[in-house]
Formats: C-alpha cells, structure tokens, sequence
C-alpha cells in the first residue's frame, strides 16, 4: 500500500543532502550512481509517485520494484527501457515488499520477458493472500477492526465498500519466486548487495546495501520527507508493529553515516543517521500525544483528530485507523496504556496505567 498518505510528514529534513534535486521525467532514467538509474512512475492518491531502480547487471539490467499495474505505468517502463542508456534487457526483478506500488508489474515483468522475481518469502505469500482475499486480507476484516476501535458505521462501510482495492491495481502476482533472506549478498554487475530486511510496514520487507558503491535502495523503510505507515492491520489484531518498525530503522545507523540513500519516494539523500533520530522524535511526540489523550478511556477512531489534524478521504483513513492503533498497541505492550475490554457499545478502549 502506499505510504503514510495519511501519516503527518516528519518534517523539514533539513539536516538532510539531496544531491540529486531535479526528478526525472515519466519514462526517463537519470544515473544516480555509477550504473544505477533512477525511474519514477505516477501514483493516483496523494502520494503521488514511485521511485523504481535500474541496476546495470552485466550486460542486462535488474530492476528494483515496479509500480502500479496500468497502462501508464507500463507505457513507461517500455520507455524507459528503451532510452538510449539502457543496452540491454532485463535479467531479473526484485521487490522491496508485496505493497502495489512495488508489486504491481512484477506479474506483467516476470511473464513478459521470463525472469524471475527475487522477494522475501513474507511478501511473496502477502502478494497471493492479498490479491484471492485470503488468511483476513479483507475490505470486511479491515472495517470490522476498525469498528471494535470505535470508527462510525458510515466510514467502517465506506472501507468495507471499497472492496479488493489491492487486486484492482496490480497483475497477477508470479506464481514462484527466488527467496531472499536476511543478510543474503546479491550480486549485481560485480558489486555485492546485501539484504537488509525491516518490518513493521510490510511482513519481511527487503532494503539493499552495497557497501562498494554507497548506497541503500531503502524501499518504503527509510524515507526522507513522510513517516513510512505501520498500522495494525485484522489479520494480526494485537500486533506491535511499531516496536518492529522502530527497531528495524535503527539498522541503517550502522551503515557509513554518508550512505546515498534512493527511497521509493521522495529524492535520494544523505543523512540516513538524521533520518532515523528525526522519525524516532516524530514516533516519540506522537506517543506522547496519544498517552495525554488517554488521560479518560480512549479508542483508536478518538485519536484521528489528534495525529492526523486534516481530513481524511476513504484512502487515508485506511492507513490512518491502522497507524492510530498501532500507536496505543505499543503504549500497552509497553505497558504504559490499560486495555479497558470492550466497552458496552463493542469498542476498545484504552487508559492510562495508574
Ligand atoms: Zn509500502
């Protein structure tokens, strides 16, 4: 899914370098690197593009994720790959984690010219139970949840009106994959890229690091201007995956503090260090915000007006009811915040420990 649409940015990184200021046009490449070629595709919310990767590979090219599954977006790829500096074909695709936006041509890619899809395996099987509406990936569970954390029947039916959003916007996902795991070196065109995965965001998320080149493809993990969305989503209703995602950030302050970093949105930085204590304050602050309002019992849907202090359409409220309870989970896992039970009206509330 996209990122934090509905998530406050962090703001004003201006601790931050962006050593490559001007984007590149739909269906153009721009070198970032020696042989890495930055894409970017258009996205329809809020969140209005995608960066994408072109790694020279030998004499063939891997790319590193894929955007939406339509027209436009492959219209594109076909450009790209054609622009004057890509000589060759594509040898492999990898995916930074089964989201549409990286997802989504995957299936079109891998059947179109035979190559294969290098993914965790997490995301792979996240990619099918999402797409056939299985193991409580759901529009149905999603409302449901959200209406035991105290959204109105209105919104909840909006969200559950909303149906398979996943499936309307990407091909079919491939049928096999190669796994990647933790720590595995990828080796592409002569440099040796290792797997750094991260969670919180997306089941077994895959960032990539050459250490020759400098550089971390930091997928939706590390991004330089909105906080990456880690919402608690029906299939897990008790997770903690802000604990995950706040430990998985702090990986990237081992990497040389000068890292180029080329996120899936927004414009390639350094400052990955900075990065990481600017979204430890934002969580911090906005835990803070959440513990005042738990002062009287307080559910998840009461906490909108206080973390996300815009209007929200259908698509934003979806990440945002995921963010806001995942900000109270990880109050209570910490302890810090009382599960109050069900109330008589069916919602969950929370409290204050005393
Ligand atoms: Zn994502």
């Amino acid at each position: 899914m996209p990122e934090s649409a509905a998530a406050q940015a962090a703001e004003a990184p201006a601790a931050l370098n962006f050593p490559f200021p001007e984007v590149p046009e739909a269906g153009t490449v721009r070198e970032v690197a020696n042989g890495i070629f930055w894409l970017r595709m258009r996205l329809p919310f809020a969140l209005d593009h995608i960066n994408l990767w072109l790694l020279r590979d030998g004499e063939h090219w891997t790319a590193v994720d894929t955007g939406l599954s339509n027209d436009e977006t492959r219209q594109n790829w076909d450009r790209a790959l054609s622009a004057k500096e890509i000589d060759g074909c594509l040898k492999r695709i990898i995916v930074t984690h089964y989201h549409p936006d990286h997802m989504g041509n995957a299936g079109w890619l891998t059947r179109r010219f035979k190559i294969p899809m290098w993914t965790s395996e997490c995301e792979y099987l996240s990619a099918h139970t999402n797409y056939n509406d299985k193991a409580g990936n759901t529009a149905r569970a999603v409302a449901e949840l959200f209406r035991e954390h105290g959204l109105d029947v209105e919104r909840s039916a909006a969200i559950d009106g909303r149906g398979n959003g996943y499936r309307r916007i990407i091909s079919e996902p491939p049928h096999q994959y190669i796994r990647l795991l933790d720590g595995d070196e990828i080796n592409i065109g002569g440099n040796a890229w290792r797997v750094i995965t991260g969670y919180g965001h997306a089941p077994e998320h895959s960032a990539l690091y050459c250490a020759s080149l400098g550089v971390l493809i930091s997928g939706d993990m590390l991004l330089p201007k909105i906080s990456t969305n880690v919402s608690v989503w029906p299939f897990e209703p008790l997770g903690d995956p802000l604990k995950l995602f706040l430990r998985s950030i702090d990986r990237f302050t081992e990497l040389p503090a000068d890292t180029l970093v080329l996120p899936s949105h927004g414009l390639p930085f350094r400052g990955a260090h900075d990065r990481v204590t600017m979204l430890r304050q934002h969580h911090a602050e906005r835990l803070a915000d959440v513990r005042s309002a738990c002062e009287s019992p307080t559910c998840a849907a009461d906490l909108l007006p206080i973390l996300f202090r815009r209007k929200l359409d259908t698509h934003q409220l979806f990440f945002a009811m995921g963010e806001s309870i995942a900000h109270l989970h990880n109050l209570w896992y910490r302890a810090e915040l009382q599960f109050l039970g069900h109330g008589d009206d069916g919602v969950r509330r929370f409290v204050l420990s005393r």
